[in-house]
């Protein structure tokens, strides 16, 4: 789902726009270089109501011609890339496993016969705890995949009501132990807490549910209300208030002590891990790499360009040219914009920004200063720890990433760009 916000950000960009086809919008760049590649699968069962990714509701009918667009984007991708070796493969959605088994297959094999992969490719499929069947299963088992991210969300019947995700909290399990039959090595669970109406009890008892699988990863996000959602419209109408800010504080505290006793770490915001079992795709996005992207809605960025497929199924589906999909969203390199990117996703990390390199950037763009003086005020405020060699936010300081964030590339803006 390119699922954590931070993790997109042409998703905060919508005005620029170019559309062109794949082959004349991204520039060359060395196929020996590691590179991620990113496959979105539009379709869900249901929308759920706090949702603002592309998806839609599967009817059943789409699912085969999306699949041999798919492929076709694929294959000339791969070889617009001279056919590189993956470092990281992350098929998100929409929901993956809702693919009919014998065309996730097709899928999974063009990935392995257009790319190059290795024993040390990362490859993560998105899936939710209903659809992950035992013929998924088999299809998982045959590929390379070897990680498998679940949206659980929630264990508890009400909360899940009123996030409007439809599964029965026993499917985890049965997804879990799907998972396991067949050979998946890592697993990672994605939970959300403040819902409203949820108390730090009950958002515990989550989180126990959760680490019982003995999982190797953990997301966990704050509820999030994004415009044009239904959640938000309910909010709006007074339907239900949302999480009162000290119980966010507090369910987040209980989330780290709970999840270091478990012997996962926090290497994001949002993001635990044991160690050496980091989501490397998104490590990857977090600090700026290069990613291919494959389906609607998909974005990419490749050697400082980044891009955006168009979003519409039905305009998906109609491409045609050299098996592209067409961009909506074309921004060249820029390095304001860069340095902007490496601050807005960098600074949520446990590993921070790397000094040097961030203030060698903001030198040639006559900014040093300014942004020096932004990081002395956001560690005046206890915020940030800054040394010669790294900016990495404080205990703190991780409540406020994104004040830091805005506060760090604000020292970009010049006078004449103020509104
Ligand atoms: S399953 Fe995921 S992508 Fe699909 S609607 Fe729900 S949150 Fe969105």
């Amino acid at each position: 789902m390119q699922h954590d916000t931070a993790s997109t950000p042409l998703r905060q960009r919508p005005n620029a726009s170019s559309r062109a086809p794949l082959s004349s919008a991204i520039p060359t760049r060395d196929p020996k270089a590691p590179i991620s590649l990113y496959i979105h699968i539009p379709f869900c069962v249901h929308k759920c109501h706090y949702c603002d990714f592309y998806s839609i509701v599967d009817r059943q009918d789409r699912q085969e011609a999306f699949t041999h667009r798919a492929i076709a984007e694929l294959t000339a991708v791969a070889a617009l890339a001279h056919n590189p070796t993956l470092d990281t493969i992350f098929i998100g959605g929409g929901t993956p496993t809702l693919l009919a088994p014998h065309l996730l297959a097709q899928l999974l094999t063009t990935v392995e016969s257009a790319f190059a992969l290795t024993d040390h490719t990362e490859w993560t499929i998105e899936s939710n705890p209903e659809t992950l069947t035992q013929p998924i299963g088999e299809v998982l088992e045959r590929s390379k995949v070897n990680r498998v991210s679940m949206g659980a969300q929630s264990f508890n019947p009400t909360h899940l009501k009123t996030l409007e995700r439809h599964h029965d909290p026993a499917s985890v399990e049965r997804a879990v132990t799907i998972a396991r039959a067949h050979h998946i090595p890592r697993l990672s669970l994605d939970l959300i807490y403040a819902v409203p109406g949820q108390t730090l009890p009950e958002w515990a008892d989550d989180l126990e549910r959760a680490l019982a699988f003995n999982l190797d990863h953990l997301s966990a996000y704050a509820l999030t209300y994004e415009p044009n959602t239904a959640m938000t419209a309910r909010l709006l109408r007074g339907d239900f208030e949302e999480a009162p800010d000290e119980l966010e504080v507090d369910m987040y505290n209980h989330t780290l002590d709970r999840i270091r006793r478990a012997g996962l770490d926090r290497y994001e915001v949002s993001n635990h891990a044991k160690p050496g079992l980091e989501c490397r795709h998104n490590l990857a996005y977090w600090r700026n790499r290069d990613y291919l992207a494959v389906g609607p809605s998909a974005s990419g960025h490749i050697a400082g360009t980044r891009y955006k497929n168009t979003p519409r199924l039905d305009d998906y589906l109609d491409f045609s040219d050299e098996g592209f999909a067409p961009i909506v969203e074309h921004e060249p390199p820029d390095p304001k914009r860069s340095l902007m990117d490496a601050l807005m996703l960098g600074v949520r990390t446990r590993e921070g920004l790397d000094a040097p390199s961030i203030l060698t950037s903001a030198d040639q763009l006559h900014r040093r200063a300014e942004l020096e003086s932004a990081a002395q005020s956001c560690a005046g405020s206890g915020w940030l720890t800054t040394t010669d060699t790294r900016w990495t936010l404080t205990e703190p300081g991780f409540h406020y990433a994104d004040r830091v964030a805005r506060e760090l590339m604000g020292a970009l803006v010049t006078d004449d760009e103020t509104p």
